[in-house]
């Protein structure tokens, strides 16, 4: 980043606002800040604009459609969200994905360009470069939401630039109930959501199908599997290098090997219908692996530059407050910039001040989640 010349004070009549970053929390702050009124560019790297894992996640509709300024309940102009309603709300990842590209494509104030990665931002003018491989974008306002290995974090808080590795991993896995073996019935577990064993937690819930399928029979099982020992491998992959995690565990990646270590600790932990739903879905090689990251801020805001998301907060899935609180960003960014008082940055900086407090709880609340499920681990296998 180059910073160079007299810094102006940004005012609320330049409104060119650049997001970096395309996925949950991007689009969202998209779609609040375009009703805020501003003209907002989403730099997505991924050419087909976003990964699509099809894997679960928690969701609340009434946040969600509070955020956006549309129901994702369904409207005459936009469908609603799946969702599976047990204790809670639960979709897939790409389904909200979709929905709120389907919004914010509708609004003439945002600009979605998919296959730009960010490498660097200038800020030695009152209109701060981003530079993508491709080209140089022009904007007053830059936002962070480029996940857990955020290029813009990077400018915001080179002290300290990085999420950690956590220790621990994933195993994450779906498959259609269509596909469950004849007489497995996952309705009727008597889980509360999670299983511990020994050593391991597997947490799983339905989703709806790929097509937004929300019957029984007709939905899509989730797992995701807590795993103390996989460090190993996510060295041996590449996925986690020194203390910081490079990248998940891809399905192709899974080698014969490692689907047996899977197959062999689900028939030795797992009881039915886990043990069944799990052997199926490795038998469909539809099974992922991610290190954990955690990342609890020092900052948010530098300058004209911004983090939300992931991009601010990292935490491990089972705080279950991931993408709660980055929309929870994206509404006090929204209502901050929408008031439109004092300068541009006098008004990141209050962002900051709202925002820091639940961001270091969340980092922080996943650091002692991830040290009391080691420990647990440790001890166990030490007796
Ligand atoms: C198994 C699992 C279950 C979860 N369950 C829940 C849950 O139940 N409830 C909950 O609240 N949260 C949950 N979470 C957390 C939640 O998924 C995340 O907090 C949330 O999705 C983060 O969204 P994001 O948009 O901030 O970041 P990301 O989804 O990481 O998106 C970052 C985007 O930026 C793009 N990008 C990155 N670098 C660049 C660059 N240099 N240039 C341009 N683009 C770039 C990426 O391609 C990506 O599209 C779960 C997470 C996991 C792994």
């Amino acid at each position: 980043m180059k910073y160079g010349g007299a810094e102006k004070k940004m005012s609320y009549h330049s409104r060119s606002v650049i997001i970096v970053g395309g996925s949950l929390t991007g689009l969202a702050a998209a779609i609040r800040l375009a009703r805020a009124g501003l003209d907002v560019t989403v730099l997505e790297r991924n050419p087909d604009f976003s990964p699509n894992f099809g894997t679960g996640i928690g969701v609340d509709r009434k946040q969600l459609s509070a955020v956006t300024g549309v129901s994702a309940f369904g409207t005459p102009d936009h469908p609603g969200l799946p969702v599976v309603t047990r204790r809670w709300e639960s979709t897939n990842w790409s389904a909200i994905h979709y929905w709120l590209r389907r919004v914010a494509e509708k609004l003439d104030n945002v600009r979605l360009i998919a296959g730009q990665p960010v490498t660097d931002i200038h800020l030695d003018e009152v209109n701060r470069r981003v530079v993508t491989t491709d080209r140089q974008y022009a904007a007053n306002l830059v936002i962070g939401a480029d996940g857990y290995r955020s290029v813009v974090r990077q400018f915001v808080a080179p002290e300290s630039p990085d999420a950690v590795y956590a220790g621990y991993g994933l195993w994450r896995g779906t498959i259609a109930e269509a596909d469950m073996p004849v007489g497995v019935n996952f309705d009727r577990r008597r889980d509360k959501g999670s299983l511990w064993t020994d050593r391991y937690r597997l947490v799983s819930y339905a989703i709806p199908g790929p097509n937004g399928e929300v019957a029984t029979g007709q939905r899509t099982i989730n797992w995701v599997w807590y795993d103390p020992d996989c460090t190993p491998i996510f060295e041996m992959f590449g996925c986690v290098e020194d203390t910081i995690v490079k990248r998940s565990l891809l399905r192709h990646e899974l080698t014969q090997a490692l689907i047996h270590r899977l197959e062999n600790l689900a028939k030795a932990n797992w009881p039915e219908p886990w043990k069944s739903v799990i052997l199926g879905t490795l038998d469909r090689r539809n099974v992922f692996a991610t290190p954990i990251a955690e990342y609890v801020p020092v900052r948010l805001v530098r300058g004209p530059l911004v983090l939300i998301g992931d991009a601010a907060h990292v935490a491990v899935p089972a705080t279950g407050a991931g993408l709660y609180t980055g929309l929870e960003d994206v509404e006090a960014l929204g209502r901050i910039l929408e008031a439109r008082s004092g300068d541009l940055e006098a008004a990141l900086k209050r962002y900051e001040r709202v925002r820091i407090g639940p961001a270091q709880k969340l980092g922080l609340s996943s650091r002692q989640w991830s040290e009391d499920f080691l420990a647990r681990t440790d001890q166990l296998a030490a007796v």
